[in-house]
C-alpha cells in the first residue's frame, strides 16, 4: 500500500476538525458548565460521547480487535460516503466495485463527484480479482467488495479477494454486512496483515437493530483516526449508543435468532429447488436468496397482490427474472410460499 498520506485527499490530511466541549474535557466533574445544554432532562439533556467508548469497548470485546481500530457511524451507509470523501478528490479520483452489487457505493461516490467503475461478476457471481485490478487506474484510491454480496448472496472467492488485497496499492473496503449468516470467517482477523483493508459490519441485519442505524468500521488506528476527523462530531446519538450496547450484550438471543433464519434459508432453498417451483437458486451465504423465477415481474406483482413484498430484480445486472427473497419467520415465509404457489397452480 502507499503511505496514507499519499492516498488521503490533501486538504483532509491538513484539516484541523472541530474540537467540542465534550471533546476537550475528559475526567470527573459534577458540574459540567462547558456545553451550553439545559441542565435538567438528564440523561438526554447532555451531548453523547463523540468517540462512543463504552460502545467500542464492548464492540472490542466481541470482536477481539482494539478499540482504535473501530469506527461507529450512523449506518454502515456513513462510513462508505467518509471513506470516499477522505481519499477521493472530486471530479479526479475513482473507486471500483463489482456488479451487481450494493447500491451505495455508486450513490455515495456519486453525491461525492467521484467516478465509480464497475466490473461484472462471472455468471455465478464470483469474482475475478485480476480483471477487478486490470479496470483500476491510477486514480483509482478505492475498491469496494462485498461478501456475502448483496443481491447474489454468495461469498466472494478468498483466494480472489487476497489477489486484490495483495496487489492494489489503494484502500480495499469489505462490505461485511452479511457475514453472520456466513459460512466463512470475517476478514477482520486479517487487518494486521493488511494496511489498506476496511472492514464493514453492521447491527442493521443479524442483529436485528436496522431501526437505530449503527454501523461499523474496522481499520488500522491510523485510518480509523481520519475518518473520526471528518465525521460529524456526534454522529451516533445517546439513543443509540444505549440501545447498541443492549442489543450487543445478548448473544444469546442474536445466535437463537440466526440459528432459526439459517433454519428457514436451507427449508425455502429445498423448497424453491422442488416441484412445483423448480426454479434457479443461487446458493447464499445471506439472510436472503435470489431466486431466478422466470417472469420476475410478473410474480412480483402477484405477490404484492397477496401483501407480500421482496425485492424484484430483474433490471440487475445478471440478474434477469431474478427477485430477492429476504428469510422471514417461519410464518412469513409459509405466507410466501403459499402466495408463489398460487401463481404456479
Ligand atoms: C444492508 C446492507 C448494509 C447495511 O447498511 P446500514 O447502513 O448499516 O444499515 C450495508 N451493506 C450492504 C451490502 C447491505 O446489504
Amino acid at each position: 500500500m502507499k503511505n496514507l498520506k499519499d492516498l488521503v485527499r490533501t486538504n483532509i490530511w491538513q484539516l484541523k476538525p472541530y474540537s467540542s466541549a465534550r471533546d476537550e474535557f475528559h475526567g470527573e466533574a459534577s458540574v459540567f458548565l462547558d456545553a451550553n445544554e439545559n441542565p435538567w432532562n438528564l440523561p438526554y439533556n447532555r451531548y453523547p460521547d463523540p468517540l462512543q467508548w463504552k460502545l467500542k469497548t464492548r464492540i472490542a470485546e466481541l470482536k477481539k480487535i482494539d478499540q482504535h481500530a473501530i469506527f461507529v457511524g450512523n449506518g454502515s451507509d456513513e462510513a462508505i460516503d467518509l471513506i470516499i470523501r477522505a481519499f477521493c478528490e472530486p471530479g479526479i479520483n475513482n473507486i471500483a466495485t463489482i456488479s451487481p452489487s450494493y447500491g451505495m457505493y455508486e450513490v455515495a461516490a456519486d453525491i461525492n463527484h467521484v467516478a465509480c467503475l464497475k466490473v461484472p461478476l462471472t455468471e455465478n457471481f464470483e469474482l475475478d480479482g485480476k480483471k477487478l485490478l486490470e479496470k483500476t487506474d491510477i486514480c483509482t484510491k478505492v475498491i469496494f467488495l462485498c461478501s456475502p454480496n448483496n443481491p447474489s448472496g454468495n461469498l466472494l472467492e478468498r483466494e480472489e479477494v487476497y489477489k486484490v488485497l495483495n496487489t492494489f496499492q489503494g484502500i480495499v473496503v469489505i462490505d461485511e454486512a452479511y457475514i453472520d449468516f456466513a459460512s466463512e470467517p470475517s476478514f477482520i482477523r486479517d487487518l494486521s496483515y493488511y494496511p489498506n483493508l476496511v472492514v464493514l459490519q453492521t447491527l442493521s441485519k443479524a442483529w436485528g437493530a436496522a431501526g437505530i442505524r449503527l454501523g461499523m468500521a474496522f481499520a488500522s488506528p491510523e485510518i480509523i483516526s481520519v475518518l473520526n476527523k471528518i465525521k460529524y462530531p456526534y454522529n451516533v446519538n445517546q439513543l443509540t449508543q444505549e440501545y447498541a450496547l443492549k442489543v450487543l450484550s445478548d448473544t444469546r438471543r442474536m445466535q437463537e435468532q440466526l440459528k432459526q433464519i439459517l433454519n428457514e434459508r436451507e427449508r425455502l432453498t429445498e423448497l424453491f429447488s422442488q416441484s412445483p417451483f423448480n426454479y434457479k437458486i443461487y446458493p447464499s451465504d445471506a439472510n436472503f436468496i435470489l431466486v431466478e423465477v422466470g417472469d420476475a415481474d410478473r410474480m412480483y406483482q402477484t405477490l404484492i397482490g397477496e401483501g407480500v413484498v421482496v425485492r424484484n430484480r430483474n433490471n440487475v445486472t445478471l440478474c434477469k427474472g431474478c427477485l430477492r427473497i429476504t428469510i422471514g419467520t417461519p410464518d412469513e415465509n409459509e405466507k410466501l410460499l403459499k402466495a408463489m404457489k398460487r401463481l404456479i397452480i
